[in-house]
């Protein structure tokens, strides 16, 4: 555990405690411990907060750094990599997809886009889809197609969304706005116009915000950069029921939340009868090919009628052959039970450790494979011990840990991934003073 960090002139010090003097013993010297690293400066813009570590290949659940290090992945590239890594069926697809054609445009049909359309509405609310190439890009679609409903059904005054606190929608323009977080916002300009932020869980506070300039609803099933928070099934379905009485549309960003992470093909859909009129999704979707979609109800997507929106790359043929390979895989037959099962060995799993430390797990969130440790220690700091001990994983806000294997995640990975989390709990505990109570 770095308890200090520094850098300057491309090095990097940390200064580490390796052994803490007990009470009272005859010798109270701190054993400290200074690491030097030199760091590459890059051509790459400094946008990232990045480990200095580089992967070569993986397989499944695991990933070999260039320096020959095995590393067990739960966080799968920000809840991305659902197949794992180097998955045959995936990399299969890809490799004979690219080998025929990879980009047509969409001035031409694409027969695997409207294989992967009907099959992503074949098992959705949805009766139409859209493809684009990253979350953001899909919600700026899923807002665009809210609002254009309601202009062309009588309604062009209703144009606003109703969105949440703690909530991600992405990094355009708009979509900073969508997500309202002043941290994300600073320095790039006024915020785009058109979206009201309420308190998750509040009905009242949603009720309070409609004018009638209102368009519609979005919302996040599970809140996954804000903190692995799981919205109540029940509040979704009092959104759903507020729209209706109102005449708004609802809009799900099942982005990480959804294509098999919480053990059902979409989050939403363990409230039941709590269906969204539009949805965007993306990460898991095609494995770590970029892409991104828009599903919708047919009464929404008649109005994009040719011409009103785009992309150039959009459900080309290489990302479609991608995403057709993870569907092949996700919707195969026990396949979301066994995702299921792998989130419930790894909860119970935690909670144990959580019981245990209870100072540096304080709560364990999420739901299937989208799990999120409350951390009594910076998250970051734990996330930096996971990693010397050989587990990937990725931060949240709330000082949360977030925890998204592979949806292909094994049973021997999950228990190895949870004696590493116990293994730095022990360590933690014992460099803060405190003991297992
Ligand atoms: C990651 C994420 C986005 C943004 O996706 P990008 O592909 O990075 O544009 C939007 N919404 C949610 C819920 C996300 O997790």
């Amino acid at each position: 555990m770095a308890l200090l960090a520094c850098e300057g002139f491309g090095i990097r010090y940390a200064v580490r405690i390796i052994d803490l003097p007990t009470q009272g013993a005859e010798n109270r010297n701190l054993k400290i411990e200074i690491s030097r690293t030199l760091f590459v400066t890059s051509a790459l813009m400094p946008n990232y907060n990045r480990a200095d570590l580089a992967f070569e290949r993986g397989e499944g659940a695991w990933l070999t750094a260039v320096n020959g290090r095995r590393y067990l992945d739960f966080g799968a590239g920000i809840a991305t990599s659902s197949l794992g890594h180097a998955h045959p069926g995936l990399t299969g697809a890809i490799a004979a997809q690219a080998a025929k054609v990879m980009h047509v445009s969409n001035l031409y049909r694409v027969p695997e886009a409207e294989r992967l359309a009907e099959r992503l509405t074949a098992h959705s609310f949805a009766e139409a889809a859209f493809f684009c190439n990253s979350g953001a890009e899909a919600n700026e679609g899923l807002v665009k197609l809210i609002r254009r409903t309601q202009s062309e059904t009588g309604h062009p005054e209703r144009w606003r969304m109703i969105c949440f606190q703690g909530a991600f929608h992405g990094r355009t323009l708009a979509m900073l706005s969508a997500t309202g977080n002043p941290k994300y916002q600073a320095g790039f300009g006024p915020a785009v116009d058109g979206f009201d932020q309420v308190p998750p869980g509040d009905i009242a506070a949603v009720r309070a915000a409609i004018t009638p300039e209102t368009a519609g609803i979005l919302i996040e099933p599970v809140q996954g950069e804000g903190g692995i928070r799981v919205i109540a099934l029940d509040f979704l379905r009092q959104l759903r029921a507020l729209c209706d009485e109102h005449g708004l549309l609802l809009g799900y960003d099942e982005i990480q939340c959804g294509m098999g992470r919480t053990g059902r093909l979409w989050a939403h859909e363990w409230a039941g009868d709590a269906a969204p009129d539009v949805m965007s999704s993306a990460k898991g979707i095609a494995g770590g090919f970029p892409m991104g979609a828009v599903l919708a109800r047919h009464a929404l997507a008649r109005h994009l009628t040719p011409g009103t929106h785009g992309t150039t790359y959009g459900g080309n043929p290489l990302a479609c052959a991608a995403a057709n390979a993870v569907l092949d895989v996700v919707l195969a037959p026990g396949f979301l039970d066994a995702v299921q099962q792998r989130g419930q060995q790894l909860r119970t799993g935690l909670e144990a450790i959580a019981r245990d430390y209870p100072h540096i797990f304080k709560e364990v969130r999420g739901k299937g494979l989208l799990l999120g440790l409350l951390c009594g220690p910076a998250n970051t700091a734990v996330q930096e011990a996971l990693r010397e001990n050989g587990l990937l994983s990725v931060a949240a806000g709330e000082n949360v840990l977030r925890l998204a294997p592979p949806l292909v995640v094994t049973e021997a990975d999950c228990d190895a991934a949870l004696s590493i989390i116990r293994e730095t709990a022990v360590t933690f505990a014992r460099e803060m003073g405190g003991s297992a109570s």
